[in-house]
Formats: structure tokens, C-alpha cells, sequence
């Protein structure tokens, strides 16, 4: 394979796609056949009939590690929210091809430093707080104050889920002149360190098992959405100066087509949200592409709960960042292929 050197991108959107090793069950099948071929750090091939070629600002195979992709698309996100503007990642893929290990990877809660396969969740908090801690020393001055709260929720057959606090239910979204887009009534839990950051993690990813368990569900089903807010203040020729930026980190539901047909009532609900809502967020990412280029289109961000609770993160000043997660098997290429394009879409 092609060595991939990521770079920083200025943008405000980046598009990258991850490749994972094969698994050891697609090598006890397919064995080693792939459908992809990387042909550079941006561009990748795949290699069905009749061969595409896709090119994005990263491609990223199984030889980038978790620390060298958090450089190239973390560190911007972070940096990006430091100067008052709102980011999102989203990690996209069907089930099993990389998202939560891209999101969050192995988070122990025992060890302070992160592990090697700790994911980007992780990583943008330990960075954040450091530049938040270097921030405070340099700007002494004007007196600088950081507030930072974080929120952990799901969206599943597009009803939302509090992961803070399992007891809530159905929780609405409201739009509102002076705070934007919010869900009422959800956990907001303040944070002063990466390490107050996985500790609601754990706490959240152990809510959504038990949820999807009640349920009778698999939690590859819903999209999690955990945002933070950061709030500083500071003074400056005698004036109090106030900044607010959201940092949001989804893990989208798999993106493999859910089989509608034979389905009925809430499996038929369920299939028919999960199509929705991933396919309005690619209308919604493809329609700023063409706004961003100057045409003048309708961006149907309340079509779904995601869009509507993003809408302020999507558009604009903010940083979209995109990680299509891929296998690299000829056992998931009908798959791949569909991921590849919606990445292609979105650039
Ligand atoms: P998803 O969340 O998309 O369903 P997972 O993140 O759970 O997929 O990944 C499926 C399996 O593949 C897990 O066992 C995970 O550890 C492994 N895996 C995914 N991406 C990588 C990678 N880049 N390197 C090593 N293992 C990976
Ligand atoms: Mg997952």
C-alpha cells in the first residue's frame, strides 16, 4: 500500500476515508481479496465492476494510527472550537467497518494517558483541555475563564434518548433566538479534564447497551451524538467579551440499506428512520457543498432529528469533519462502494 502522509486542512469540511485491516473472518471466507486498491494518500480505487476511482483530502489505511489521524483531523476540530466556531465529526460506515473504534477506540478509565487505540473522542478532550490550560497561562491578562459542559444522547427511530440520564424519555427538540438549537430537559454535566470527559463515556455507552438490550435492539441501530460546549469569558480595555462554540462527535447508525421489505410495524418504522435520517444528512451536507459553491438551495436540516439538533454545527463557520469508515473485503464491496459514494457527495 501507498504510504498516506495526512495533512492539516483549512477547510471547513473534511472528508476522510478509513480503512480497517481485514478481519479475521472475512480472511476465513474471502480470504485476502479486496475490492479496494489505495492508490495515494488521497486517492483510493474500487476495484468491482467497472472500477471507481474516488479521491478525498485523506485516505487513511490500516498502517495510520489512531494518534496520526487525531492530528490530521482532530486537532483542527479542537483549534477550530478554541477560536469560537462550532465542529462536527461524524464517523460513517455500515456495521462493523471502524466507527466507534475510530470515536472511541479502547477508553480505560484507570489510565490517565490514553492507550495507542484510543479513539478521537478521547483525543479532541485531551487536547482541548491542554490548550485550554496553555490559554490561561498566556492570557493572564484578560483574565480568561473556561466553562465546559458536556451532553451524551442517542437518537433512535428518530426519538431521543438522554445516555446521562436513562430515566428520560422522548426528549424535544427547541430552537430558541438566544441559545440556538437545544434539547430540552437533557443532562448537561460540567467538565474539567479528559478524564471527567470518559468517565460520562463509559457511563453513556453503558446506558445505551442497556437501553438497546430493553429494547430488543442492536445500538448499531441509533446514532450517538455527544457534544460539549465551551463557554470563555475575558476581559479586554475594560469590556467582558463572551464566546460559545459546540464540539459534537457522532457515531452514525450503520449505513448497511435496512431491509424494509417483510418488516412491519416498529421494525418497518425503525428501517424506514434509519434510511431518513442518514439519507437527509447527505442531502443536507450536499446541498451546503452546492451553497458553499453559490448556488441558492433549501437545506432540509429539520427533515430529521439529526440535521434539526446539528443545524447550528453544520453550516456556516463550523468544521465538518467526515471519517468513511471502510473493510477493505471483497466480502462487504457492494457496501464499500456505497459508503465511498456518499463521501464523494459530501465534498
Ligand atoms: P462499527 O462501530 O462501525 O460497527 P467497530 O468500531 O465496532 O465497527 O469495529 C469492528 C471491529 O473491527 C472491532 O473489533 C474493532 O476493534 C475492529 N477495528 C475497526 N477499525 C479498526 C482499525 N483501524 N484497526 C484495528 N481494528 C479495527
Ligand atoms: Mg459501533
Amino acid at each position: 500500500t501507498a504510504s498516506s502522509s495526512p495533512t492539516i486542512l483549512p477547510s471547513g469540511r473534511t472528508i476522510t476515508c478509513r480503512i480497517r485491516p481485514l478481519s479475521r473472518s472475512e480472511i476465513s471466507v474471502q480470504g485476502y481479496n479486496k475490492c479496494i486498491r489505495q492508490e495515494s494518500c488521497q486517492t483510493i480505487t474500487w476495484t468491482g465492476h467497472p472500477e471507481s476511482r474516488f479521491t478525498f483530502d485523506i485516505v487513511a489505511d490500516e498502517n495510520v494510527s489512531q494518534e496520526r489521524l487525531f492530528k490530521a483531523a482532530g486537532v483542527p476540530m479542537v483549534d477550530n472550537c478554541m477560536g469560537g466556531y462550532n465542529s462536527c465529526m461524524f464517523a460513517y460506515g455500515q456495521t462493523g467497518s471502524g466507527k466507534t473504534h475510530t470515536m472511541l477506540g479502547d477508553i480505560e478509565e484507570s489510565t490517565q494517558r490514553h492507550s495507542v487505540n484510543s479513539g478521537m473522542t478521547p483525543r479532541v478532550f485531551e487536547y482541548l483541555f491542554s490548550t485550554i490550560q496553555k490559554e490561561k497561562i498566556v492570557r493572564k491578562d484578560e483574565k480568561i475563564r473556561f466553562n465546559c459542559k458536556c451532553s451524551f444522547l442517542e437518537i433512535y427511530n428518530e426519538q431521543i434518548l438522554d445516555l446521562l440520564d436513562p430515566s428520560s424519555s422522548n426528549l424535544q427538540i427547541r430552537e430558541d433566538n438566544k441559545k440556538g438549537v437545544y434539547v430540552e430537559n437533557l443532562k448537561e454535566i460540567e467538565v474539567t479534564s479528559a478524564r471527567d470527559v470518559i468517565q460520562q463515556l463509559i457511563q453513556g455507552a453503558a446506558n445505551r447497551k442497556v437501553a438497546a438490550t430493553n429494547m430488543n435492539r442492536a445500538s448499531s441501530r441509533s446514532h450517538s451524538v455527544f457534544t460539549c460546549i465551551i463557554e470563555s469569558k475575558w476581559e479586554s480595555q475594560g469590556v467582558t467579551h463572551h464566546r460559545f462554540a459546540r464540539l459534537n462527535l457522532v457515531d452514525l447508525a450503520g449505513s448497511e440499506r435496512q431491509k424494509s421489505s417483510g418488516a412491519e410495524g416498529e421494525r418497518l418504522k425503525e428501517a424506514t428512520n434509519i434510511n431518513k435520517s442518514l439519507s437527509t444528512l447527505g442531502l443536507v451536507i450536499m446541498n451546503l457543498v452546492s451553497i458553499s459553491n453559490g448556488k441558492s438551495l433549501h437545506v432540509p436540516y429539520r427533515d430529521s432529528k439529526l440535521t434539526f439538533l446539528l443545524q447550528d454545527s453544520l453550516g456556516g463557520n463550523s468544521k465538518t469533519i467526515i471519517i468513511a469508515n471502510i473493510s477493505p473485503s471483497s466480502c462487504c464491496s457492494l457496501e464499500t462502494l456505497s459508503t465511498l459514494k456518499f463521501a464523494q457527495r459530501a465534498k
